[in-house]
């Protein structure tokens, strides 16, 4: 398929979605004409949501945006990008700790497809210490994370999680 550079995707595992991600996914819409956001179906990999109910939430929170889609996707997101004629790829940064990681993956992905360019976008402030892996943490010893996820998001982890305490 031909590459278009209006067209972007935000890949990542999204487990669970959080205002971060919200945040760096509309944002990121706002640049092109078309988003997709891939969440990784990786089998080795061992998450809270399984990736179709990642992939109910993220439909059901980004609903009202007509230029975004919500998709799963198993293997290398190169591939997906060849096949859907995605130009560039968003990722989000939050920390210099971030950085380094994510240049080295850029490198790697420009090697397995020359065609795509990885851009960063810098965090929101206020939402620079979200991390998925951090909010799993919390609300397994009962915190409140309210302010962290979007409200469907604080409704299934509650379904999910019994607080340890
Ligand atoms: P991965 O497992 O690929 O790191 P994540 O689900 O953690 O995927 O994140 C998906 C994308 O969202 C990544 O580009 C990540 O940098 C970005 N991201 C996550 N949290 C935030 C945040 N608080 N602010 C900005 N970007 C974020």
């Amino acid at each position: 398929m031909k590459t278009d550079v209006r067209t972007a995707m935000l890949p990542g595992s999204f487990d669970p979605p959080t205002n971060g991600h919200v945040d760096i996914i509309t944002r990121s819409a706002r640049l092109y004409d078309r988003l997709y956001v891939v969440i990784a179906d990786n089998v080795s990999k061992s998450t809270l949501f399984t990736p179709d109910e990642r992939l109910a939430m993220l439909q059901e929170i980004l609903k009202e945006y007509s230029n975004i889609e919500v998709v799963t996707h198993s293997g290398l997101v190169v591939d997906f990008a060849r096949e859907h004629g995605v130009g560039v790829m968003v990722r989000g940064v939050r920390a210099l700790a971030d950085f380094g990681y994510e240049f080295e993956l850029a490198m790697t992905n420009k090697q397995l497809y020359s065609g795509l360019e990885v851009l960063f976008l810098p965090t929101s402030p206020k939402y620079f210490l979200l991390r998925s892996s951090a909010i799993k943490e919390m609300a397994a010893f009962g915190a409140d994370i309210s302010t962290m996820v979007p409200p469907l998001v604080v409704e299934k982890m509650k379904e999910r999680i019994v607080p340890n305490t």
